[in-house]
Order: structure tokens, then sequence, then C-alpha cells
């Protein structure tokens, strides 16, 4: 799950982390309040969506005035925000964050997140923080400095202060930078955080560390312990077919492709996923109906595989282990008839009451495609697309 730059600076805040201080606002009119009641004489206004490169997408603009402020409001609130990461179609902005402006000398980058390969943190810096980061990572690697922290150890005044020195930080500031690793570490333990970053991490003139940025990634697997964390969840930010798929305990994420698939089990559904692509078509959606899907669940995964314009066939692959196949065969073919099913379906079933299943898909008088192997499933679905 992912938060608001907002509420990630609420989080960091509660840690003891500095940042500027700030408001957030749904209207220009609160806008222009947020700037009178933090004061000038600087102000930056700020797109609230959960995407990164907002400054260099319009998203991010300085005010030395309240007519400034307002103005600026006013371009940002509503706009179609596209960054590289919101894809080419961008997200609309419908919250903005108004800000006091800092006195940046430099912007690093640092960041704590789960590496698997080792089983333990990373926490890595940067003396090059900002908006060019991706570009660090794929240039000049060396600029990133990394520590591991052992979850059983924590993050160690020698690995913190190595990390400090390598990217840079002045004498002065040497001690707050410190401070404010480790408090980011502790916030990104106990929060159950997947990554915690902050970019620009910056110092001013005064010496003062301060956080300008800041992104949060939650294990969504450890929400249930975190009933803070879900309330800043922000539905608009969301995908709505996942979100409905979420109700019905579907696990649904959309894809780019034409080619819906409606599986059993992760695994059976990530190696359809590889079949179909490796016959030369694209998944229009990753989706798993569990072990216990019922007519209701299959019928609700249909209409939502199909709610998306892009999806110009679909391919049923289920194992029947515990879930049977004539279980399966009969939702199949009640959600066909209930969506009056417009694309061409290939069905591939395995596993127990087999026989019983494909009587049922082959008795139900809808134009169903029948395959035996993954390999003959995806070439017909592929070809049925063409
Ligand atoms: P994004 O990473 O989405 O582009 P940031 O919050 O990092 O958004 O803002 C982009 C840039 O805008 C920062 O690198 C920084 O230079 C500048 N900036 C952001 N917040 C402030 C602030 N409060 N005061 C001064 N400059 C800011
Ligand atoms: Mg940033």
């Amino acid at each position: 799950m992912k938060i608001h730059e907002y509420q990630a600076k609420e989080l960091l805040r509660k840690y003891g982390v500095v940042t500027p201080r700030g408001i957030p606002c749904f209207s220009v009119d609160e806008a222009v309040k947020a700037a009178e009641e933090l004061g000038g004489p600087i102000w930056v206004v700020k797109a609230q969506i959960h995407a990164g490169g907002r400054g260099k997408g319009g998203g991010v603009k300085l005010a030395k005035s309240l007519d400034e402020v307002k103005a600026v409001a006013n371009d940002i609130l509503g706009m179609q925000l596209i960054t590289h990461q919101t894809g080419p179609e961008g997200q609309k902005v419908r919250r903005l964050l108004v800000e006091e402006g800092a006195d940046i000398q430099h912007e690093y980058y640092v960041a704590a997140l789960t590496d698997r390969a080792t089983q333990k943190i990373a926490m890595m810096a940067s003396s090059e923080g900002g908006m060019d980061i991706e570009e660090v990572a794929a240039n000049t690697p060396e600029k990133i400095i990394k520590v591991f922290v052992d979850p059983l150890v924590g993050l160690t005044d020698a690995q913190a202060t190595e990390l400090a020195k390598g990217i840079g930080i002045p004498d002065g500031s040497m001690a707050q930078a410190i401070d404010a690793f480790k408090k980011l570490y502790t916030c990104y333990m106990e929060t159950d955080a997947s990554l915690a970053e902050i970019n620009p991490l910056i110092h001013e003139g005064n010496g003062n560390i301060k956080a300008l940025d800041a992104k949060f990634n939650f294990d969504s697997n450890a929400l249930y312990r975190h009933p803070e964390i879900v309330e800043y969840r922000d539905l608009d930010e969301e995908d709505a077919d996942e979100i409905e798929a979420s109700k019905y305990d579907l696990a649904y994420i959309s894809l780019d492709g034409n080619i819906g698939c409606l599986v059993n089990g992760a695994g059976l559904a990530m190696a359809t996923m590889d079949t179909i692509k490796l016959f030369g078509a694209e998944p229009a959606n990753f989706l798993d109906v569990g072990g216990g899907a019922t007519t209701e669940k299959v019928t609700e995964a249909f209409k939502i595989m199909l709610k998306n314009p892009k999806v110009k066939g679909i391919l049923v692959n289920i194992f029947g282990g515990i879930m049977r196949c004539d279980t399966i065969a009969t939702g199949v073919v009640a959600a066909a008839k209930e969506v009056n099913l417009s694309v061409p379906l290939v069905v591939r079933m395995k596993g127990t009451n087999e026989d019983i299943g494909k009587k049922i898909l082959a008795e139900s008088g809808l134009p169903i495609i029948s395959a035996d192997s993954m390999a003959e499933a995806a070439t017909k679905v592929v070809e049925a697309v063409k």
C-alpha cells in the first residue's frame, strides 16, 4: 500500500525526523489559508499523488506571494499530472501540500528497503539526491552507498556514520544526519514498510537536516496490525477494478495486454501469463480466484475482466485439486450467460472431475473452446484474438 507525501511526512515527524512545516489542502481557498497560516516569504505548492517525479511533471511549484500561491494551486489542483511513474494517462491531482520553502544547500538521497537476497534491510544513500536519482543509479551506481542492516541488531552508529560520511554530509550536520538515518530506520521497521525513501534529504544554510520529500510502501500482509496506516489509504489513487476485486477476495491486477486470464492459484496464474507471452500475446490481467471459488466469485471475476475494454479473449486455466472441475465449469457457464459473453473463451481444466467439467462446458450451448494442454490453450486464445 502506498500513501501520500504529506502522510509520509506526518509519519516521519512522529519518529522525530525534521520536515518543513506544511498543511494538506483540498481546494485553492484552503491552499491560500494554509499559506497565510504558515507565513512567508516562500511557499512550495505540491501535487499529492501516489507517484514520484512530480517536480519534473510540473506538480511542484514555488510561490513568493499569496497571489502566487493562489495561481499555482489553481494550476496544479485538478491537473492530469503525468510523470515517469504514472504512465502516459497521468493521474488527476485532488490534494495539495502547501509547505514552507526550505533553504536548500544540497540535496541527498536516503532510503530503507527490504533486501530479500541478504535477508536484511538495505539502507542506501547518495550525495546526488533530487530529481535525477534514477539516472544516478543507472549511470554512476558508485555514487550510491549501501549498508545492510541485520534486523536483530538494528542500524549501528558505525553504519549510520558510514552512510553520512559516504555522501559527504558536512561535519556540522553530521550528528543530525546520523540521527535522521536512525529514525528513518526505526520508522521503517515499526510501520512494516517495504520501502521508506527520503529524496531529497537536504541540509540548510544553518546546517539543519530536513526531509523535503518522502515516500513509503507498506507490506499489505502486515496492514492488519497498523490500522493507523490503513486510515491513510486513498482509494482515488488505486485501480478501481482492483478495489472491486478485493471485495470478492479475488487477487486481481490489471495489465496492458488483451487476453484476460482466470486461474486458480497464484503460481499457475503466473505460469499462464508466461505461456500467453511465449505464444506471442500479452495478458490483460493477473487473476487468481483462489482455491474455494464459488459460482458467484467466478461471475464477479468475469465481470471485472470484461470491464477492461482491451480484453479481446479470455483464457480460463484451472487445476482441479481441492477445487473440482465441475464446480468451476458450472461457474464459468453461469458467468458467461450472466455477462452475455461476447469475446472468445478458451477453457483448459485438469484434475478432479475433469470429465464432468468438460461435459458441462460442451453441453452448455456456449461457444466455449476447450483445450487440453497449456500450449494448446495459449495457441487457441492467441489465434482467437487475432
Ligand atoms: P518529486 O520527487 O515527486 O519530484 P519533490 O517533493 O522531491 O517531488 O520535489 C521536487 C523538488 O522540488 C525537490 O527536489 C526540491 O528541489 C524542490 N522542493 C520540494 N519541496 C521543497 C520545499 N519545501 N522547499 C524548497 N524546495 C522544495
Ligand atoms: Mg522527490
